[in-house]
């Protein structure tokens, strides 16, 4: 997408490593009936609780292989092992409507639009400390010792790539965190 199909303020890229809480302050946003989540496509396998089309497209590597080769995603990017990607239909068509997309990616995702100069209001949410983080993604009991090692490593690359956002937000409270990033996508308090 080039940078002047996007206008500006409509497009809002939300990133932060896994347990910084970046998904709950987006379902916290999309609450609002001016903004729509936009949901990507990714080839890891669907979480207990997880809805095809609601929270992700659960697609086959061969399938998403597919939407690559005929230039469907907006940005894509492998974290973890699995790929990830945006659909670039439904934004455009999101913000014709006039409605604001979410994007909630991670930071490679970014780069490639910062690169194509896609203008957006880019948010990075840093969780209090990586202690914490271990802590919160122990708690959710939903990945394995591998995979939250992982998770962690890739949090500290991520950590040191939040110069490529408009705004760091340090989420220390959810509730404070939710209302400082209404605030910067422009929405009173
Ligand atoms: P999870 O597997 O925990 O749902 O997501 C793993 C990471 O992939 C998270 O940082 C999430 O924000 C990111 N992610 C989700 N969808 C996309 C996408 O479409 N593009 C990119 N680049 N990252 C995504």
């Amino acid at each position: 997408m080039s940078a002047d199909a996007v206008s500006p303020g409509r497009l809002v890229v939300v990133s932060g490593p896994s347990g910084s809480g970046k998904t709950s302050i987006c379902k916290a946003l999309v609450e609002d009936p001016r903004v729509l989540f936009s949901v990507s496509a990714t080839t890891r396998g669907k979480r207990a609780g997880e809805v095809d089309g609601r929270d992700y497209w659960f697609l086959s590597e061969s399938e998403f292989e597919e939407r690559v080769s005929a230039g469907e995603f907006l940005e894509h990017a492998r974290y973890n092992g699995n790929r990830y990607g945006t659909l670039e239909k439904p934004v455009r068509d999101t913000i014709a409507s006039g409605r604001i997309v979410i994007l909630e990616i991670e930071v490679q995702g970014t780069r490639l639009l910062r690169d194509n100069g896609v203008e957006a209001l880019y948010v990075f949410i840093m969780p209090p400390s990586l202690e914490e983080l271990e802590r919160r993604l122990r708690g959710r009991q939903t990945e394995d010792e591998d995979t939250i090692e992982g998770r962690l490593e890739i949090a500290r690359c991520e950590m040191d790539m939040s110069h490529l956002y408009d705004h760091v937000v340090i989420n220390k409270d959810l509730e404070s965190t939710i209302e400082a990033v209404r605030r910067l996508v422009g929405f009173e308090g």
